[in-house]
Parts: C-alpha cells; sequence; structure tokens
C-alpha cells in the first residue's frame, strides 16, 4: 500500500482528499494484515488434526496388524480429529458464506415465539435445562434464520462453558426488547472479554479444545447481529458466568 506525500502547509479541499487517502488505505492495510493472520490461524487449525491422522494412520500401516489395541486406540484418533476437522471446515464455510451474502429475509416476528422455538430445539438436541422468562413480547421486523443463527451461538457457548441450568429471558429495557442468555459457569477473564469477538480468539486454547471451540462463534455473532440490526453484548466475572443480550430498538425497528 502506497501513501500519498501531502504538501506541508496547505490545508484545502485537495489537502483534505489526500488525508482522507491516507486513513482509507491505513484501514485496508490493517484489514489486510488481519485477513493474512486469520488465514494463517485457519491453516494451523487445520494443520493439527491432519498431522495426528497422518501419523497414526503411518502407525497403522507399520504395526495395526499385529498389535489390536494399537489399531483401535489409532482408528479412535483418526475419527474424532476427522470430525473436528469437518466442524471447522463447515464454520470456515460457513463464515466465507455470511461473508459474501448478506440478503437479508425480513418478517415481522413474535420475538417470544422465536426464542421459545429455539430453546425448545436446543433442550431436545443437548438435553441441557433452560429457564425461560418472558416479560415481554413485541414483534419484531428482521430475519428469523439469523436471530435463531444468532441464538443458537450464546446457547451453545453458554451449553460448552457451564454446567448448570442456563437462564434465558426477554425483557423490556428502555426502548429497547432485550434477549438475556445467561449461564453459571466458569466466565471470562476481563482482560479477555474485549477480544473475544475476534475471529479465532479463544480464551484458553488447551481448556477449548476438549470442547471443540474454535473460537468462531462470536465472530460470527458479531456479523450477524450487525447484519440484522441488533446489538449483542457480553458481560462476564471469571468464575461466576456469563451473559450475553441481543437486543433491538423498538422504535426504528421498520
Ligand atoms: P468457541 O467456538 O471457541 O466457543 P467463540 O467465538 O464462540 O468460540 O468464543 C470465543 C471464546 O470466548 C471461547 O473460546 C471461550 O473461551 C470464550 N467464551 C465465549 N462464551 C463463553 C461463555 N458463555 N462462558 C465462558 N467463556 C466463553
Amino acid at each position: 500500500f502506497k501513501m500519498l506525500d501531502l504538501p506541508k502547509k496547505s490545508n484545502d479541499e485537495l489537502y483534505q482528499m489526500g488525508e482522507t487517502f491516507n486513513e482509507m488505505m491505513g484501514q485496508l492495510e490493517s484489514n489486510y494484515e488481519k485477513q493474512e493472520q486469520f488465514v494463517s490461524n485457519a491453516s494451523h487449525e487445520l494443520k493439527t488434526p491432519l498431522t495426528v491422522i497422518e501419523s497414526y494412520a503411518s502407525l497403522l500401516k507399520r504395526r495395526g496388524m499385529e498389535q489390536p489395541e494399537l489399531f483401535h486406540e489409532s482408528v479412535d484418533a483418526i475419527h474424532s480429529e476427522a470430525i473436528r476437522m469437518r466442524e471447522l471446515t463447515e464454520q470456515l464455510l460457513n463464515l466465507a458464506r455470511n461473508d459474501q451474502q448478506w440478503s437479508l429475509n425480513k418478517e415481522d416476528i413474535s420475538l417470544a415465539d422465536l426464542v421459545k422455538a429455539s430453546v425448545r430445539s436446543f433442550t431436545n438436541a443437548f438435553n441441557r435445562e433452560i429457564e425461560l422468562t418472558i416479560d415481554h413480547n413485541p414483534v419484531i421486523h428482521t430475519d428469523g434464520q439469523k436471530l435463531k443463527q444468532l441464538l443458537y451461538i450464546f446457547l451453545d457457548n453458554a451449553r460448552k462453558y457451564s454446567e448448570d441450568k442456563i437462564m434465558v429471558s426477554i425483557k423490556q429495557v428502555d426502548e429497547s426488547a432485550v434477549v438475556a442468555i445467561t449461564d453459571k459457569g466458569i466466565g471470562i477473564p476481563a482482560a479477555d472479554l474485549p477480544k473475544v469477538f475476534n475471529r479465532l480468539y479463544r480464551v484458553d486454547k488447551a481448556r477449548t479444545r476438549k470442547s471443540g471451540g474454535f473460537g468462531l462463534g462470536l465472530s460470527l455473532a458479531k456479523e450477524i447481529a450487525d447484519a440484522i440490526d441488533a446489538n449483542i453484548k457480553l458481560e462476564s466475572i471469571e468464575g461466576l458466568g456469563t451473559t450475553a443480550t441481543i437486543s433491538f430498538g423498538l422504535v426504528k425497528s421498520h
């Protein structure tokens, strides 16, 4: 990227345009760096399971026939690493798809009905208790599928990082409808909180590797929220739990 060399003193329009141009180039450059970092992190994430698969496969070739326990261990490892790779590629594809097409399908939706349906299917899929409190039921003009995707990301994190009951509520706060998803889990350290929306950011890689997270959920959540004009926020206290909120302005939602 090449910056413009601006004449020192002039402060006319041309100078200002040049300055704006330089600002834009700076922005582009930092986006480009982020993109590069993302590609390199993603490749690394894919390489790790591939290396495990490769070494177990070669072990199987050499000694798999003679040693049945080795055979089972290798097949199990290959199987679980392959699942992990499939999940990661699925999530990456999901992100790429979302980057390209943000065609929205907005309709009038009963917020309570949508949240109820999402909670029901989540409970069925994961067999986790969710307590739902509905104090407010506005009709919202938004993309229902995308909102479900958003809810799912927060519910899934609550499930992964806590063991107790998950709480979901819909309330009116000032001029907004607010859906809150609260867990009493491990929480997020204050220093990490501003970074968890970055792509591939995880608080503790060793800890999350077991539960299967790649650090992509919240970055996707941010993009979805921007697209459907929702505000999302995470509040968390390490060791006590986390509350994620999704809010919609009630006045200007049409
Ligand atoms: P992941 O797929 O790893 O969960 P996310 O982008 O959804 O990725 O979240 C980024 C990181 O933020 C997670 O790795 C986890 O460390 C932290 N995190 C997100 N939600 C919660 C939560 N409800 N409780 C504790 N930690 C969380």
